[in-house]
């Protein structure tokens, strides 16, 4: 029977002309949600309702005159607990309580208990009403929900802790940048590691776009945003190159941009780790520019041996055929006197030969009277040893001073003798040479390679208004034995400038050429400034 079916069965019963007591009576047994009972004025039950018998499971005739402290756990018994309701209710006139209780059949149930004190007509107190609910499910449900919320809370405390462990984590990595990056590649958050290598600060960092650490062209080329789109397609993309710090410098940085998801698979952004990778590079660079140098010259090497052998060789075959004729006629003074002349020349070119090959030889020695030299003083002594010849050609040299550089001074004696040797003797005209010296940083001239673009550099230029040549030589002159023009005309030995190279590298320093036929040439020196 539902709740309003007895609704409508116990409207009949009150309507049905029977006493008010005998009425109320049969409600109260009637009711099946409530367990009421009545308690005498020590606590023994003297009636059971419908109610009572579907909650507590007992017949009437089984529980009517027992103590109402039977529902109790054994502990609740022992505490005294339903003794303590009875004088609630007794001094307040009620007492309410909630707590586990026990079925007929062991079980336990959640009841909600009201007790209410009955009192004569003299105010004395004749027993005592009792309600009980069972809300066992109610009770489950809260307790389940109280369960819950305390697992959530656990674990919200834990994920809290692990993400503050995790921000910390990433914020305090300092080999590495690690960044969020939003879809269009703008920054969300900054490391210490992205500070160390990076140089930005978090505040004047985030929300700008990831594209400042990209030299011009990389950003004209569009490598940022391919970067991205990699990733999107493919989940990851990675790069190394050279990319720039706040102060403008750059490092070699290693980077792994990574697409993140949401659970719907939508694209929320990237992260992107970037390690800065700038002394493997240069180890590398120099590695491979150490490899380059030992091939270059294995190369030398062997060009040199060739042609040092067969320049050696020519002027040997002539002394050979020149003494051959003087032997067929040893006794004509005539032919001896001629041929003589021409073996003496042929041997003064095989010396001049050996001596250049021996100074060149002697250049390997690099470690030898390294000091501050004033180059000054020593195109000073240079200018002395060219003296007759200056005057001769009646030269001009404009010098527009030059710098003090630790170096060998015999080698940047032999360096401006050659530069200034070739300047007069490859001129045809009145000679005017113009050296000049200006401080450049690596990154400003075309000489200095990616490597040392940080560095700063002394630049002489040697400038003269002779006979020049074709720029496409502009390399192929410093290559030992290496000479354009016509010998019978300009003497040498094509040694020089291999030289000149030679004694540049000695010093960690550069030097090229530029020129065009009949308007000069210029040689530019290019030595490590502090
Ligand atoms: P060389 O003993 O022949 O002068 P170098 O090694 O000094 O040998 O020079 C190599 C070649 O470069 C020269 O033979 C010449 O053809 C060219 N050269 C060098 N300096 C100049 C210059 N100032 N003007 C024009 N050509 C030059």
């Amino acid at each position: 029977m539902g709740n309003e079916d007895k609704d409508v069965e116990i409207a009949n019963h009150l309507q049905g002309g029977k006493t008010t007591e005998e009425r109320y009576r049969r409600m109260v047994d009637e009711v099946q949600d409530y367990a009421i009972l009545l308690l005498d004025e020590k606590g023994h039950i003297q009636n059971w309702n419908r109610g009572a018998e579907a909650i507590k499971l007992y017949a009437a005739a089984e529980i009517v005159g027992k103590h109402f402290s039977i529902f109790y756990l054994p502990d609740d018994q022992k505490s005294g607990l339903p003794e303590r309701l009875l004088s609630t209710a007794r001094l307040e006139g009620r007492a309410v309580h909630e707590g586990w209780r026990i079925r007929k059949d062991g079980t336990r149930f959640w009841g909600s208990i009201s007790l209410t004190a009955l009192h004569g007509d003299n105010g004395e107190i004749i027993g005592f009403s009792k309600v009980t609910r069972d809300l066992t499910e109610k009770k489950i449900a809260e307790d389940y929900l109280r369960d819950l919320a305390a697992e959530l809370q656990l674990k919200n405390d834990a994920l809290r802790a692990s993400e503050e462990r995790y921000h910390a984590m990433i914020s305090e990595v300092q080999d590495y940048a690690i960044l969020l990056l939003d879809t269009d590649g703008h920054i969300i958050n900054w490391n210490k590691g992205a500070e160390h290598i990076k140089g930005y600060c978090a505040e004047e960092i985030v929300g700008q776009h990831f594209k400042v650490f990209y030299s011009q062209s990389d950003q004209d080329e569009m490598l940022p945003h391919q970067l991205l789109a990699t990733a999107s397609l493919r989940g990851r993309a990675l790069h190394e190159g050279w990319r720039i710090k706040k102060n403008g410098t750059r490092f070699w940085g290693s980077i792994v941009i990574t697409a993140l998801h949401n659970s719907m698979g939508e694209l929320i952004g990237f992260s992107k780790v970037t390690r800065d990778l700038t002394q493997k590079k240069e180890a590398e660079d120099q590695l491979q520019e150490h490899v380059l140098m030992l091939e270059r010259r294995n190369e030398e090497l062997d060009r040199f041996a060739y042609t040092a052998s067969h320049d050696l060789q020519e002027p040997l075959r002539k002394i050979q055929v020149y003494t051959d004729l003087i032997q067929q006629q040893p006794d004509n003074p005539d032919i001896v006197k001629q041929y003589l002349e021409k073996i003496m020349l042929s041997s003064q070119r095989m010396g001049e030969l050996v001596r250049s090959i021996l100074d060149y030889s002697r250049l390997a020695n690099t470690q030898s009277n390294i000091e501050e030299t004033d180059f000054n003083k020593t195109f000073a002594e240079v200018l002395q040893d060219f003296e007759l010849l200056i005057q001769k050609q009646n030269a001009t040299i404009h010098l527009n001073g030059l710098p003090t550089c630790h170096s060998i001074p015999s080698q940047i004696h032999q360096l401006f003798a050659n530069l200034l040797s070739n300047s007069l003797k490859y001129s045809e005209a009145v000679p005017v040479i113009e050296v000049n010296t200006d401080k450049i940083l690596g990154k400003d001239d075309v000489a200095i390679p990616p490597l040392y673009h940080d560095s700063y550099y002394y630049r002489i230029s040697f400038r003269d208004n002779g006979i020049g040549f074709d720029s496409s030589f502009s390399e192929l002159i410093f290559v030992i034995f290496q000479r354009l023009h016509a010998r019978h005309k300009y003497t040498g030995t094509g040694i020089g400038l291999a030289l000149c190279k030679k004694i540049m590298d000695n010093h960690n320093g550069f030097i090229r050429a530029e020129s065009e036929v009949g308007k000069g040439s210029t040689f530019f020196l290019y030595f490590p400034a502090s």
